[in-house]
């Protein structure tokens, strides 16, 4: 007799919003995050993470799907989308609403802003105002979820280990939205359990996320994904590169010449006669030559190198 351990399956994943098309630092994650599955034999899944309708532009979900391919970022199983789920993240509210775990929030911005103002809150958190609020609840209200005094700490595989008091440096904070729309917060924990999302490679703007959505896991009893949060790519002005910053979008028609730059923004300086390879030569390059502890401790890369 012997016993098999079987290590599970990595499975990591990409979950842009379709806010607009990709630019180089979204690229830069995906790419991060797919070399680092590819590199443990794991699964790279796709999740297009399209709950905030109104941030939602036209044509972005195609144009996304188009780029990855270019830069020969092949998923793994389906295209996941949101918005399908809808369901399930209010049937889970449903519950946390039976166990009064959460409760409404009927502040507005103003009311917010102003006693924030009043009880000097640096980090803005959500001052309880609304606790002891019941359902059923006839006003329009957000749904906030109860905190408490326990500290998270989880060790990022880069940033090292982290340690967030909840309540003091997170408080109550909102996992269903006054417009109805589900929480980023909320919907992503929910996803990457259903998905069986162990490792998540993402930019280093969620870094101050992870306790929150750790603490959703342990709450909902799912258990806790590695984490990796890689340094933001930064412009000339040193703003991290997004759509509010214009960057803009990566082109087509010389995926090698791009990815050749995302390899040495990431630290893995592949050898130059790969500048004439494919991209599916230079990611399978990259692929088994991944080496993310050259980025360990770093928050931010300016984008000329
Ligand atoms: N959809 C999120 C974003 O575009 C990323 C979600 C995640 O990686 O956790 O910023
Ligand atoms: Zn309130």
């Amino acid at each position: 007799m012997f016993v098999v351990h079987d290590t599970p399956t990595y499975i990591g994943r990409f979950a842009p919003s379709p806010t607009g098309p990709l630019h180089l630092g979204s690229l830069y994650t995906a790419l991060a995050s797919f070399l680092d599955a590819k590199a443990q034999q794991g699964k790279w899944l796709l999740r297009i993470d399209d709950l905030d309708t109104p941030r939602n532009a036209t044509g972005s979900v195609d144009s996304i799907l188009k780029t990855l391919e270019a830069f020969a970022l092949h998923w793994d199983n389906h295209v996941y989308f949101q918005s399908d789920y809808l369901d399930t993240y209010n049937t889970i509210l449903a519950s946390l609403q039976r166990d009064n775990t959460i409760y409404p929030c009927t502040c507005s911005r103003k009311t917010l802003a102003a006693s924030l103002t009043e009880i000097a809150s640096a980090e803005g958190v959500y001052p309880n105002t609304c606790r002891n609020n019941k359902f059923p609840c006839h006003q329009p209200h957000a749904l906030r979820v109860r905190t408490d005094d326990r500290m998270i700490s989880f060790d990022d595989r880069l940033q090292g280990l982290i340690n967030h008091h909840l309540a003091r440096q997170h408080g109550d904070f909102i996992l269903k939205r006054k417009d109805h729309i589900i929480a980023y917060q909320f919907a992503v924990v929910i996803d990457d359990d259903r998905q069986g999302v162990n490792h998540v490679v993402r930019g280093m703007d969620l870094l101050d996320s992870t306790p929150k959505q750790i603490y959703l896991q342990q709450l909902l009893g799912f258990s806790t994904p590695d984490y990796l949060h890689v340094p933001i790519i930064a412009d000339n002005l040193g703003f991290k590169l997004s759509k509010q910053t214009h960057a803009q979008a990566v082109g087509l028609t010389s995926p090698v010449h791009v990815i050749f730059k995302l390899l040495n923004l990431l630290k893995q300086h592949p050898p130059l006669e790969l500048q004439h390879a494919s991209a599916t030569e230079l990611v399978n390059w990259a692929i088994a030559h991944w080496n993310p502890a050259t980025l360990k401790n770093i928050r931010t890369i300016p984008l000329e190198i």
